[in-house]
């Protein structure tokens, strides 16, 4: 590739996407491109395997908290194009292998579906994706207080990762605890532990924009939950960057 040294083709470059969207009264509207940025960075430096951290793609699908102001939503076809172009402009310049980071719940089915995309028609040689949350589990989960429902947005997890990334930005005063009540087990909404529902539009579910318990959170618990994900992403790039 032209003005490409030789050395720079078969990187990998990890795009990460989020969203700009209300997180409730206490949290900034870039909680999930924040904290996928955060941990493309430390994992491409903890990484083995050369990795390099293509720009962040900061608005995703939202629709479904549009009943919030704040909120900026693409539509799932304006986030798939893009995010497919990113990718494909990197495969365009010789890179193989791509890894895209998501911290947004609402962009999960565009993200597989622009993975699969990027692999069968766009020319990349191996495209994996993650969610931040999913990256932090294990080492969140023996931390965790909150009941299920108790991590869902802006929540016990949410706000913990932001008590460690940014606490200047954190009214945690302003924190209010909304778990739904539901008459049927399994109905909760939650990302670490999900029933067989998935929570359509924000507005059906909670008054502040809140879902879940963001009273428990604690900028020790974001540490480790920031620091399990970036262990476990770096494995991944690395075990990308091998698979031949
Ligand atoms: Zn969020």
């Amino acid at each position: 590739v032209a003005g490409l040294p030789e050395t720079e083709l078969s990187r990998l470059r990890s795009p990460q996407v989020g969203s700009t969207e209300q997180h409730g009264p206490h949290l900034p509207l870039d909680v999930d491109i924040r904290i996928s940025a955060h941990l493309c960075r430390e994992a491409a430096a903890a990484a083995s395997a050369p990795v390099l951290v293509a720009p962040p793609l900061p608005v995703g699908v939202a629709e479904h908290q549009m009943g919030f102001a704040g909120t900026i939503s693409l539509s799932p076809e304006s986030f798939m194009g893009t995010l497919y172009d990113i990718g494909h402009s990197l495969v365009r310049h010789g890179v193989e292998r791509l890894a895209i980071v998501n911290g947004h719940g609402g962009n999960e089915a565009a993200v597989a579906l622009v993975a699969q995309r990027l692999r069968l028609e766009g020319g990349a040689r191996r495209v994996i994706y993650c969610s931040g949350w999913a990256l932090s589990a294990a080492a969140f989960e023996p931390l965790r207080e909150s009941p299920p429902g108790g991590v869902a947005h802006a929540c016990e997890y949410e706000t913990s990762v932001c008590l460690h990334l940014c606490p200047e930005l954190v009214d945690a005063a302003a924190a209010v605890r909304e778990v739904e009540e539901v008459a049927v087990e399994g109905t909760r909404f939650d990302l670490l532990d999900p029933g067989p529902y998935g929570a359509a539009v924000g507005r059906d579910f909670s008054r502040s924009g809140v879902q879940g318990d963001p009273t428990l959170a604690s900028a020790e618990k974001g540490r480790v939950a920031c620091e399990g994900a970036v262990a476990a992403l770096a494995r991944l790039l690395d075990e990308l960057a091998a698979d031949r």
